[in-house]
């Protein structure tokens, strides 16, 4: 499991490696805030997973207020490589003149712990790897002896970087080999180590994959899924998140177990699972399905809603007002059927959204859609 930046950042800066100020927020209006809290420049970072994010445009500096917020107001809703951002990274921009590479990977080769070390920091370590190995430090470390002091003293004389710099590199090589063992790490990237003129080094970016039993045994889940549920709780909205692609937003317990049992029966995973309630209003349905596409690993989300106390026409208003403020770009399967049906279709008509009002016809129009799509 791929941690999303913020994570891995606060895992190092828990550790004790130096990281810049940041705050993760969901609007512009936040973003502006956050620039404020940390202080201008800032540097503003898509939190999606997919890598190279700068080169795509996902990294942004801002000098200004009205900078951050024109800036956060590209960036949310807009795609970096197909995932949507959903949550932006407001972090104080750090000056710095070199930028180093520092990482820690299991070597299946050698059943080691490889560190690997460059002073050609900020490209993709693949690319160095192949167009410069020369540049790429490689120090192994065996599992069973674990990390010794000259190893880490080796790593920083080959970095040959000024004197004072050297029990600082020292001293994130050490801090970053807990956080690999600690997390059961495959891999623990700092890219890039920023070295400043005034001589620190302050980690930018972090790319943590962890073992997906830690990250169960940690609380981790895909994509900041922690995070998700606290913000869903926020809401009012009972929300849990899994790591499928398809978001499910049901009325009741039952019901959403079932639907969950039938996207199962279909070969597909859930996403994430939104449970309802009785009654749910408009608004609440708005929430909760704008909740939904904006979380990362939902490809599609799946409402499937028996209208009792709750009413049809209620619902389909919910979905058409989030499905209209993503100007349609999110995938969505409607089964919509008890009081106010008519009404509620009626509503659902006007855009093109598949409707169904029986269950399994929704479950597989929704498999279809994904099938088709990928
Ligand atoms: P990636 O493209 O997904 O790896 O995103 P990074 O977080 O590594 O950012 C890409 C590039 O943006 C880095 O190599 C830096 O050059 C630059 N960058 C990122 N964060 C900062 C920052 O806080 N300050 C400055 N000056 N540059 C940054
Ligand atoms: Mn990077």
């Amino acid at each position: 499991m791929r941690l999303i930046e913020y994570e891995g950042l606060s895992l190092l800066s828990e550790a004790g490696i130096p990281t810049p100020r940041f705050r993760v927020v969901s609007d512009p209006d936040e973003a502006v805030k956050a620039a404020v809290e940390v202080g201008l420049p800032v540097v503003l970072k898509a939190q999606v997973l997919v890598g190279g994010r700068g080169k795509a445009g996902g990294v942004k500096f801002a000098e200004s207020l009205d900078e951050v917020e024109r800036i956060a107001g590209a960036l949310f809703g807009s795609e970096i490589r197909g995932e949507r951002v959903g949550r932006v990274m407001v972090a104080e921009a750090v000056k710095h003149s070199e930028e180093l590479y520092l990482s820690i990977i299991v070597d299946r080769a050698s059943n080691t712990h490889l560190i690997l070390a460059s002073r050609m920091g900020g490209v993709d370590v693949e690319e160095l790897s192949k167009r410069m190995p020369e540049k790429l430090i490689k120090v192994s470390v065996d599992p069973l002896i674990g990390l010794r002091d000259w190893q880490v003293r080796r790593v920083s004389s080959l970095l040959d970087l000024p004197s004072g710099l050297a029990p600082k590199i020292q001293d994130i090589v050490r801090r970053l080999y807990e956080v690999y063992r600690a997390f059961y790490c495959d891999l623990a990237e700092i890219n890039p180590l920023a070295q400043t003129e005034d001589g620190r080094l302050i980690a930018l970016d972090a790319k943590l994959i962890i073992d997906d039993n830690a990250a169960r045994m940690f609380g981790f889940r895909f994509g900041g899924g922690l995070d998700a549920e606290r913000e869903a709780e926020k809401l009012g909205l009972n929300y849990v998140e899994l790591e499928g692609d398809i978001g499910i937003i049901c009325n009741g317990a039952g019901l959403t177990m079932a639907t969950m049992d039938l996207i199962h029966s279909l070969g597909r995973r859930p996403a994430c699972f939104l449970d309802l309630g009785g009654g749910a209003s408009a608004e609440k349905v708005y929430e909760a399905v704008k909740f939904l596409f904006n979380r990362p690993h939902v490809k599609l989300v799946l409402l499937n809603v028996l209208a009792g106390i709750t009413r049809s026409d209620e619902v389909a208003e919910g979905i058409v007002r989030a499905y209209d403020e993503f100007r349609g770009s999110k995938k969505i399967v409607v089964r919509l059927t008890g009081t106010r049906e008519e009404e509620g279709r009626r509503i659902l008509e006007s855009r093109n959204i598949g409707y169904f009002t029986r269950m399994p016809e929704a479950a597989e129009e929704a498999v279809r859609q994904l099938a088709t799509s990928s």
